[in-house]
This record gives C-alpha cells, structure tokens and sequence, in this order.
C-alpha cells in the first residue's frame, strides 16, 4: 500500500482512542473546559449512563459564533499559544483535542453564546461531518450535547458496560472535580430526574477548601475523622485533608491528589503518603486523604499523557520528601496525643 494523508475524521477518530475511554471521559473534558471558561455553574444531563446522552451546559464566556468551526478543529485551542504557555500552564485543557475527538465518535452539537454578544449560534457534527454554523438563541455560556457515543465505532461501543456502571464512573469523575471546585454549582441529572446537586460556595479563594463539600463527597464519617493539613515550604503547599488512621479502607477508593487543582494519579506521591501512614495503618489497610499541592507551574510538566491523569515533577525527589514530612508531623501529633488514651 502506498502512504496517504488520512482524511481528518480519522485522524479525529484515532485521537478519541485515546481520549475517550467512555462516557465518563467525555464528561471530564466537557466539565474542564466549562470551569476554564470560567462558570459558575454546570448542568450535566445525562441518559442511559451517557451513552445515550450527555448534555453540559455552563454560564462561562462562551464561544464566538465565527470560532465555533475552529472549537471542534483539532490543535486549536484558545489556552495556550506558545511552548512558553504550555510549561507555565494553568488551565485544566491545553492540547486542543477534546471536542474534536468527541465530535468524531458521535452525534455532536455545541451551542453558545459569547460574553458581550447578543447572539448565540450552534454547530452540529454528526460522526465527524462538520455543518454549517447556524444561528440560535442561547444564553451566555455554552452547551455541548453529544449523542449516541460511539455509534460508528462499534467495536469501542462493544466495550460499553451496563448503564449504572457507566454512570458511576461518571459520578465518580465529578466527585473527583467537585472537590477540587467547591465554589462551582454542579447539577446532575439522569434520565430526567436530578440526582445529585453539588452546591456552589461562594468565592474560591475565600471559603478555601470546604469541610461542608468535604462531607458530601467522602461522607461524615471521613469528616469527622480527617485531619487538615496545610503546610507551605521550599516553594511548595500542599493542603487538604488526611484521615486518621482509625478511618481506613480495604481499598484505595478514597484517595485523592491534586496538582495546582487538576486530579492526577502519581506513584511517588503515593509511595510518601503510604510510607507516612507505614507505621500507624494495619498491613492491607488504606489510608483516605484529599491533598493538594500548589506549586509554581513551571517545576511540573502536565503534558505527559493525552487524558493528562498524570505529571512530571521536575524535582520529585524534593516532592516526596515534602509529602512525607508533611503527613508524618500531622499523624504524629495525632500519635502524641491519642497515646494516653492508648494505654489506658
Ligand atoms: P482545549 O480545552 O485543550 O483548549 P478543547 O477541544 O476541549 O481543547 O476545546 C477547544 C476550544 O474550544 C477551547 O480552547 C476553548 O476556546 C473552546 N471551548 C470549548 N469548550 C468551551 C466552553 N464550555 N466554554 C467556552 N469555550 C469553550
Ligand atoms: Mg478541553
């Protein structure tokens, strides 16, 4: 065979193996990119588990008529413009893939409306074929409707499970991001019926990380046990919420770890964490924490992974040592003072 150019759908379709694992996938993104545009509140419809449905719809500053077709091109991005951007990154998407890939896996509307424009105009895409940019009323913000995933790729369509597991890795996505944001509203519903309302809490940095959200997402009882955490040093914070160690899991359900607010998984992080809670966990047990770590955007490389659930530190050494320290000083004050008790 000779080599060709593939056509631009493909190339779409290629790139959404990547980034779109499932329904859960395609609400990530579409939820980052609504807390990039700044909302303040995020409606997420969905149906059959977000097979049949997912529709988000948010009041950030929404799309320009004319730069919707430039939204769903692939490598278009209005985040970052430079290699001097990307290493200094701060907003959750930057690679300018999402809508695209999305958009070529299945029936695929985005409708918005600018701040300061008084129309709002929609774009339809149905399996990759791009239509024409159509005037429509809409309130400023934007909405992304994406129907029937995967319905011309059955072989990932295939791999679809039952709707109620679809729908909790879903659930579990938007825990993940609502305890990131507690100042945005976040309302879901499933097939119809409101299921879950993440209320919003004001000003981020003002109400900081809130204990009421902490509750709702991890349950009182996590609550009640956690203990806070907020320690700054070499250029570093890292700030949240541990467990005691009288709390723990059989699995590691409730872990979560934050790199300047994005959710990633990170092995080194992990081992720290694990290596505090060494002496105080029995063996196979897990500890549950919500950390996260601020640090200037440049020592951390976030462009590691399409689906970005991981990052590069450039010091991971100095990184680890700080988790650990951090945890290992606040569970021994809890050693300290429940040693008493412990005796007796
Ligand atoms: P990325 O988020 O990496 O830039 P996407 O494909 O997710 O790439 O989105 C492409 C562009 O479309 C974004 O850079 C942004 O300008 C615009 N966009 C997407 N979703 C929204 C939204 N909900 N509100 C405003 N603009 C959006
Ligand atoms: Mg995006």
């Amino acid at each position: 065979m000779s080599i060709r150019q593939l056509p631009d759908t493909l190339i779409n379709q290629i790139a959404a193996g990547e980034v779109v694992e499932r329904p859960a996938s395609v609400v990530k993104e579409l939820v980052e990119n609504a807390l990039d545009a700044g909302a303040r509140r995020v409606d997420i419809d969905l149906e059959e588990g977000g097979v049949r449905l997912i529709r988000i719809r948010d009041d950030g500053n929404g799309i320009a008529a004319d730069e919707l077709p430039l939204a769903v091109s692939r490598h278009a991005t209005s985040k970052i413009a430079s290699l001097d951007d990307l290493e200094g990154v701060t907003t959750l998407g930057f690679r300018g893939e999402a809508l695209p890939s999305i958009a070529s896996v299945s029936r695929f509307a985005l409708s918005s409306r600018r701040i300061g424009e008084d129309r709002g105009a929609v774009l339809e895409i149905d399996g990759g074929r791009v239509g024409d940019v159509v005037p429509k009323p809409h309130p400023q913000g934007t909405t992304v409707e994406v129907r029937d995933l995967f319905f011309n790729v059955p072989a990932r369509r295939k791999f679809l499970k039952a709707e109620r597991t679809e729908l909790g890795h879903i659930e579990e996505w938007l825990r993940q991001l609502a305890l990131a944001r507690p100042d945005v509203e976040l309302r879901v519903s499933h097939n119809g019926k409101p299921t879950r309302r993440w209320k919003g809490e004001g000003d981020l940095v003002e109400v900081g990380l809130s204990d009421l959200r902490i509750g709702e997402a991890l349950g009182e009882e996590f609550a009640r046990n956690a203990l806070r955490v907020d320690h700054s040093g070499a250029g570093l914070r890292l700030h949240g919420w541990i467990a005691q160690p009288s709390y723990n899991r059989a699995s590691a359900d409730q872990q979560y770890f934050y790199v300047n607010g994005r959710a990633v998984r990170d092995r080194s992080v992990a081992h720290a964490v694990k290596q505090a809670y060494a002496d105080v966990l029995f063996h196979g047990r897990q500890p549950a924490y919500v950390l996260f770590l601020e640090l200037d955007p440049r020592r951390v490389d976030v462009n590691v992974h399409p689906a970005k659930h991981e990052v590069r530190f450039r010091d991971a050494r100095l990184i680890h040592d700080f988790v650990y320290r951090t945890l290992n000083d606040a569970l021994a004050e809890t050693r300290a003072g429940s040693l008493p008790s412990a005796q007796a």
